[in-house]
């Protein structure tokens, strides 16, 4: 439009024709609203619009009630209630709310844990035979040995749902034991409370150092740190190819056990891991000065921490192992002293401190001999586990000794009644490529 100063009457006819353009476009621009919100309405209906809040929600309720669920099963109740109480703007007043009739379910089940009287079952191994063909091919170490101190791959897989059948659930050895309140430097027994019908199991494993003598026989190489944040076995294959697997040891296998079973486990407690410092750790040569040790340290690091972070707990298993001072206990205390020493400096700083000793070949001391002395003091062990099956523990005062049984080749031949009477049907499990037994 064009101004005009010059004529009124073009003015007013202006003006006049302005506010009739102003109309037309209100008018238009109404118009457009309409259409405009129309076309939003038949695109996203208002019961859709509200439809798909409610599935929001329900998307939410569902969510949590499977994460407290994962928890619930796990043993962390009081994680398990925080997780649902996050969502209590979404508690409605019904009976039926589902978080609501969870919470009871699980405030339920962790008012009826129930304080354990009996004893800690305490089971070891060693690394498994994945090959049985070549650990009993009596080419190189002698398959006697292995027949009788270690267990196959397959019967440790058969093992673990039949213990479960019975009633074990892993528990953390250390949480066993806690600081004596009235004597200063003491330790006692910690109550345990678990569901009614559970006993405590600690699985350990001895000499988790993949020593070379055992490579051509069978064994995993060693451990490795998987892109997928979990621990995977190396192993050999016969025809010499090397591949990594989630069975080549008692890692993987309990890891995913637990995972497909959470009830197995306590709070997702695992194992103990027992290491020398004989040709290293977890299969990496880290105390013989090799240009490669500073990597393969932090890979040991590395993978002890994912390890702790899942349930695992480390031992202290000597550092030499060496049978002429152990097996029959005649260490001085000048070789103690070294052994105990050496293991501190050169193992320790990777996989971190324990309060738990593994003694290599079982032996036990007495609590006042200088050498048990020396461990216990300078090592800072407050438990003590030798090899026995009394399935009772010596309170010693600043340590605990807790026997262990091995549910190997030999335990299973000798004694079948005894594993049957307490862990599972013999038959069940042993290899039929053991070759039979000469003892
Ligand atoms: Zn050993």
């Amino acid at each position: 439009m064009f101004w005009n100063k010059g004529s009124q009457a073009e003015e007013r006819k202006d003006k006049k024709s302005w506010k009739k353009e102003q109309y037309w476009i209100a008018f238009a621009v109404l118009i457009s609203l309409v259409i405009f919100f129309a076309a939003l309405s038949f695109r996203f209906p208002i019961s859709s619009i509200a439809g798909g809040r409610i599935e929001k929600k329900q998307a939410k309720i569902t969510f949590a009630l499977k994460e407290a669920d994962q928890l619930y099963q796990a043993f962390y109740y009081d994680e398990a209630l925080e997780r649902l109480q996050q969502e209590s703007d979404l508690i409605t007043d019904d009976d039926s709310d589902p978080i609501v009739l969870k919470m009871e379910e699980i405030k339920k089940a962790k008012d009826a844990l129930v304080k354990y009287e009996g004893p800690v079952h305490h089971v070891f191994f060693h690394s498994l035979i994945v090959y049985p063909q070549l650990a009993f091919d009596n080419v190189g170490h002698s398959a006697q040995g292995y027949n009788m101190w270690m267990t196959t791959v397959s019967e440790f897989k058969k093992m673990l749902p039949l213990l479960y059948e019975r009633g074990y659930i892993l528990y953390p050895l250390e949480a066993c034991i806690e600081a004596n309140p009235d004597k200063q430097g003491e330790v006692q027994l910690k109550d345990i409370y678990l569901p009614p019908g559970r006993i405590p199991l600690v699985i350990s494993i001895d000499d988790v150092n993949y020593y070379d003598y055992m490579k051509p026989d069978g064994f995993a190489n060693r451990l490795v740190l998987g892109k997928d944040g979990k621990i995977w076995t190396e192993v050999i294959t016969p025809e010499g190819e090397t591949v990594c697997t989630r069975d080549g040891d008692v890692m993987p296998i309990l890891d995913d056990f637990v995972a497909e079973n959470p009830g197995f486990s306590w709070r997702g407690a695992k194992g103990v891991m027992a290491l020398t410092g004989y040709e290293g750790a977890l299969g990496y040569r880290i105390t013989d000065d090799l240009p490669e040790e500073a990597k393969w340290q932090e890979e040991v690091k590395a993978i002890a921490d994912v390890m702790k972070e899942n349930g695992w707990a480390f031992a202290c298993h000597s550092y030499t192992h060496n049978s002429k001072w152990f097996r029959e206990g005649k260490a001085t205390l000048k070789q103690v002293i070294y052994d105990t020493d050496r293991w501190k400096e050169k193992i320790e700083p990777y996989i971190g401190k324990t309060e738990i000793y593994i003694s290599p070949f079982g032996f036990s001391w007495k609590n006042d001999d200088p050498r048990y002395r020396y461990i216990i003091e300078k090592g800072g062990y407050h438990l003590f586990c030798p090899v026995g099956n009394s399935r009772k523990f010596i309170l010693n005062g600043d340590n605990i000794v807790m026997p262990r049984i091995n549910l190997d080749g030999y335990t299973m031949n000798v004694r079948p009644g005894e594993v049957d009477t307490y862990y599972f049907d013999v038959n069940q499990v042993i290899s039929p490529e053991r070759p039979s037994l000469n003892l």
